[in-house]
């Protein structure tokens, strides 16, 4: 399978390039909207093609599925594009900027019998794939409460448009998503939200001239209610160095605790606390997630299963997203709408 990269990003230059070369999916082009800068990109990843041109790169027959790893308000457009010209998508998250638009993606990538994935790589960690493993088992009884801490630091190289750009920025909208796709995987239906957000960084940096008022939150607690009245407590945000990240899983029988396990790289630890006492489970390999998501993708492209987490899944980790984000602004709960909007 050979991938067209829309986006020369720094998740493409980081995880997702090392990913697909170490799996020998081969990257024929790269799209960006600055001939200059697809050139320089192309050039520092030793990518045969550069243009400036969308278009251009999805007319190639040279390109089978596209990876889009664009600014959050263009994966719609690019995914209808991409949908239209016969390729596979694996885009980036949030899937889409609303409810709306991710349905009209999900619609056009089935019209077009394109595989359609979103790159949320944290369902596809080793340590989260055992979390569900044994919860499936029953290792814990039946769940009842899930705890979510994926607040950190914001590396100084990510301090752009996720501070200083109110519509696309703030961990909202950029950690909740794979909060969701975690949690819907592992509980179920998300039913109902309540939600505070803050900006509480002092961020020294430039504002862009956006005619913007405001600047996104930098940190937010959420309380999700799932269906069975499993909840779930989130805490996202970008100001606390020193803070630890995990996944806790409580239930009638046990209680699953990961740590260091909210993250990009691969590892962590799981523990296993029950009637018989506190063990570690053990796991023999920690794989990449990202690997995983792209060796699933190429399963599914070659008619093998589905994706990691699908174009329908990623719209409803998305939806999570959009509740907290409106219940933070509303101060108030606010109930999911899962069924085709638009
Ligand atoms: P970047 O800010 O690095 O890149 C996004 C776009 O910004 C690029 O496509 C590029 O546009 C443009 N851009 C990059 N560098 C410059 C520059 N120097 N000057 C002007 N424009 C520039 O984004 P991220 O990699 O941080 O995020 C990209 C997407 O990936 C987002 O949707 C984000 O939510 C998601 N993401 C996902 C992660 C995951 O683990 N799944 C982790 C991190 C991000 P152009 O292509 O036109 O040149």
């Amino acid at each position: 399978m050979r991938w067209g990269l829309l986006g020369g990003s720094d998740i493409a230059a980081t995880r997702m390039i090392p990913a697909m070369r170490a799996l020998g999916q081969p990257i024929t082009a790269v799209a960006s909207n600055s001939a200059g800068r697809a050139e320089a990109f192309a050039g520092a990843h030793a990518i045969a093609t550069a243009t400036s041109g969308v278009d251009e790169l999805l007319s190639r027959d040279d390109v089978d599925a596209v990876y889009i790893s664009t600014t959050n308000q263009l994966h719609g457009p690019h995914t209808l594009a991409a949908a239209a010209a016969g390729k596979h998508v694996l885009c980036e998250k949030p899937v889409a900027m609303d409810l709306p638009e991710a349905w009209s993606m999900v619609a056009a990538c089935d019209r077009a019998g394109v595989v359609f994935g979103v790159n949320h790589h944290l369902p596809s960690h080793t340590t989260h794939t055992e979390i569900r493993r044994l919860v499936a088992a029953g290792a814990i009884g039946e769940p009842k409460a899930v705890r979510v801490f994926f607040a950190f630091e914001l590396a100084p190289r990510l301090r752009g448009w996720r501070l200083t750009d109110p519509v696309l920025g703030g961990p909202i909208l950029d950690l909740l998503p794979h909060v969701g796709s975690v949690v819907n995987k592992l509980i179920g239906r998300p039913l109902v939200t309540t939600a505070t957000a803050v900006r509480q960084g002092s961020w020294d940096l430039p504002v862009p001239d956006t005619g913007a008022t405001t600047l996104p939150e930098d940190a937010c607690m959420a309380v999700i209610r799932y269906e069975g009245d499993v909840l779930c407590q989130v805490d996202v945000g970008w100001s606390v160095p020193f803070a630890r990240n995990g996944l806790e899983v409580h239930g009638t029988e046990g209680s699953l605790v990961a740590r260091n396990v909210m993250r990009a790289d691969p590892g962590g630890t799981l523990e296993l606390i029950d009637s018989a006492g506190e063990r570690e489970v053990v796991m023999a390999r920690h794989q990449d997630a990202y690997e995983v998501t792209l060796e699933t993708f190429a399963r599914s492209v070659s008619g093998d299963g589905a994706p990691a987490i699908s174009g329908l899944e990623g719209l409803r980790a998305l939806a999570v997203a959009l509740a907290v984000r409106e219940s933070s602004l509303r101060g108030r709960a606010v109930t999911l709408n899962l069924d085709p909007v638009g």
